[in-house]
C-alpha cells in the first residue's frame, strides 16, 4: 500500500472537508477540494441529493440551488486544478465517490489535471479528466 491508498481522512484538509461535509444537513455528505499548485482553494459540499443542475422551489416558494459537491467546487476551478472528491458516513468514514455523469462533462471541460476521488473502501482512485467523457 503505497501513501496514496491511506484510508481517508489523513490530512488536515480532509478532516476540514468531512466536518463541511457532515454539516451540510443533507443524507448525503460529499467534499470536493479544489487545488491550485497543489494548495487547497475551495471545498464544496453537495447542497441535495439530487440531479446535480436542479434548481428546487420549497414550501414559501423561493427557489434553492441543488449543487453537487464538485459543481460547487468547479465554479472556481482553471486549466490545470486538480480535484479530490470524499463521501463521508455520518460515522466520518469514507465511501464511494465518483464523480456522475454530468459532474463528468464538467471537470471534462474544466481540464484538469487530475481527478481524484474515493473508493468504496475509501481508498483513492486517480482519473485523468480525459477519461471523463462529455455526456
Ligand atoms: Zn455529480
Amino acid at each position: 500500500m503505497n501513501a496514496e491508498n491511506k484510508r481517508m481522512p489523513s490530512k488536515k484538509v480532509h478532516k476540514i472537508a468531512r466536518d463541511l461535509a457532515l454539516q451540510n444537513g443533507e443524507r448525503y455528505h460529499v467534499a470536493c477540494i479544489l487545488y491550485r499548485q497543489k494548495k487547497p482553494i475551495y471545498i464544496g459540499t453537495n447542497s441535495k441529493k439530487t440531479h446535480p443542475m436542479c434548481l428546487r422551489i420549497t414550501k414559501d416558494g423561493s427557489c434553492v440551488a441543488c449543487l453537487h459537491a464538485e459543481m460547487s467546487a468547479l465554479r472556481f476551478a482553471q486549466e490545470g486544478d486538480t480535484i479530490e472528491v470524499l463521501r463521508f458516513l455520518k460515522c466520518g468514514s469514507v465511501t464511494m465517490a465518483k464523480p456522475c455523469r454530468y459532474c463528468s462533462g464538467l471537470i471534462a471541460q474544466k481540464k484538469l489535471k487530475k481527478v481524484k476521488y474515493t473508493n468504496w473502501e475509501g481508498v483513492w482512485e486517480v482519473a485523468h479528466p480525459d477519461d471523463f467523457i462529455f455526456c
